[in-house]
């Protein structure tokens, strides 16, 4: 009888065949991972093109070391599924995306943030080691001791690289419950200020925040406990990410916190007439609601978008913390959209990816994530989603490339790091059997 990891080794030689079989064919080949993408669906999408390499098989976690704590698995594995099985043995992944149906292959290749990345950063910076699959078909090994560069450049690659076939990182401790406490401002400056000081101080397990107006700020505390007096549920009627405007604490189930803003997708029901009524949310919430089917009705209504003038704006940019003033009295007087998620993110260090130039105007460790989800963007001559991207840069920030891009390529090498870039490329992909990161996502 096999292990799961003989199959795994086997799925993994069958993945590397094809893609061998592709570098003679002469054929660019595209990652097909299978359930639902976590990209912001775009006309005319170009991201999804190329021969596909079925990977959807890779979605089983391979081991949980309870003595180490740590964990290994496939890349197709869901957070929701993971949380489930580390739960089981009272341990939870270090950073857990808030959307049940990112998978932690996603997590590494594009980006991850959650109310613990003010402590550990992203989900890749709690990893230990990769298993990929280059473009030669190769089957390599890496982590920070051994082909550093290559572990450090999967990250934020977006599947230009290599293919993530099996994943080790770190677990911590946790309890069946989380306590919530919301702390309202209706000041910007209060409320930085006390998020600057929750980030420094640490006593809180979760912090993040939403500004859901211009006069109501509220930072989400989070501590684990043992035991409830009560637990709240958001998953079909309430509404969570108002409760915190209303409410002073609340309890919920760990497996719920992970994922309380999985029901709305944050608030992107907002933009879908009735959505956020009890009537409809009766009727229809069993199968509209949450991230998967909210993404997968989008995918659904792909040709509307067509007829749009613009996609609204779906998009997390990271902001240096000692500029998220500036940038917030810009947002609120031009761009005037809530609620705004605001999530503290620290950045063990500079990533690799990142030019040396645009780390040097960035001056802080600190992030903080400001994530936009649903600005309509029909005027006629401003094009919001341009202007986030231009506005993020002059403030020395990051924008995640998971929606539209704008970035001329001299504008986006002096972001990212070309020279470490193509050092990684010509390692893992010297055949070019996977797209360029430019042209995957801005070749018009
Ligand atoms: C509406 C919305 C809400 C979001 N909310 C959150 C949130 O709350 N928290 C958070 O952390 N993030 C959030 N994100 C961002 C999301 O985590 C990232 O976009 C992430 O990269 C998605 O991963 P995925 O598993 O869906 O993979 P996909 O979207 O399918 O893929 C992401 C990228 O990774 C590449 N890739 C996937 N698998 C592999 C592999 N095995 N090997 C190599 N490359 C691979 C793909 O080619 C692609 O370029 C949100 C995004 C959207 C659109």
């Amino acid at each position: 009888m096999k292990t799961l990891q003989d199959q795994h080794n086997d799925t993994v030689a069958k993945i590397a065949t094809e893609i061998q079989a592709r570098i003679i064919d002469n054929q660019p080949v595209h990652i097909a991972k299978g359930g639902v993408s976590h990209f912001v669906p775009l006309p005319g999408d170009r991201r999804f093109k190329g021969m596909p390499i079925d990977i959807s098989t890779l979605k089983n976690v391979l081991r949980v070391d309870v003595k180490s704590r740590t964990c290994t698995a496939e890349p197709g594995v869901t957070f929701a599924e993971l949380v489930k099985i580390t739960m089981a043995h009272g341990l939870i992944p270090a950073v857990v995306p808030e959307l049940e149906g990112i998978t932690i292959g996603g997590a590494v290749a594009g980006c991850s943030v959650e109310s613990m990345s003010y402590k550990y950063g992203g989900f890749h910076d709690t990893c230990l080691e990769y298993e990929v699959i280059t473009g030669e078909g190769k089957i390599l090994r890496c982590s920070r001791e051994q082909d550093a560069h290559a572990f450090e450049m999967i990250h934020g690659s977006y599947g230009t690289l290599g293919v993530l076939t099996q994943l080790t990182f770190k677990l911590l401790p946790a309890k069946p419950f989380v306590k919530m406490e919301y702390r309202k401002f209706d000041n910007f400056e209060a409320f930085r200020a006390e998020m600057r000081e929750r980030c420094t101080i640490g006593d809180y397990e979760f912090v993040d925040g939403i500004i859901h107006d211009r006069s109501t700020f509220v930072i989400c505390l989070g501590r684990f406990v043992d035991h409830a007096p009560y637990i709240s549920n958001y998953r079909w009627l309430n509404i969570f990410y108002k409760s915190t405007a209303e409410l002073k604490e609340d309890y919920l189930t760990t497996f719920d916190y992970c994922f309380r803003y999985d029901t709305e997708c944050h608030w992107i029901t907002k933009t879908i007439p009735m959505l956020e009524t009890k009537p409809a949310r009766f009727a229809l919430g069993k199968f509209i609601l949450g991230s998967t089917n909210i993404i997968k009705w989008s995918k659904r209504i792909e040709q509307i978008l067509k007829f749009k003038k613009r996609p609204d704006v779906v998009v997390d940019v990271f902001i240096p913390e000692k500029r998220f003033g500036d940038f917030y009295n810009w947002y609120e007087s031009e761009f005037d959209f809530f609620p705004l998620w605001v999530i503290p993110y620290r950045m063990p260090k500079i990533y690799g990816w990142i030019s040396d130039e645009h780390a040097s105007n960035m001056g802080d460790a600190l992030f903080i994530d400001c994530a936009v989800y649903g600005k309509p963007n029909a005027h006629p001559t401003i094009d919001y989603s341009e202007i986030l991207e231009r506005k993020t840069t002059e403030f020395g920030g990051i924008k995640t490339l998971i929606s539209r891009n704008h970035y001329t390529k001299d504008e986006f090498w002096k972001i990212y790091h070309q020279k470490n870039y193509n050092k990684a490329k010509l390692q893992l992909d010297p055949k070019g059997v996977f797209p360029q990161l430019y042209d995957k996502f801005l070749r018009p």
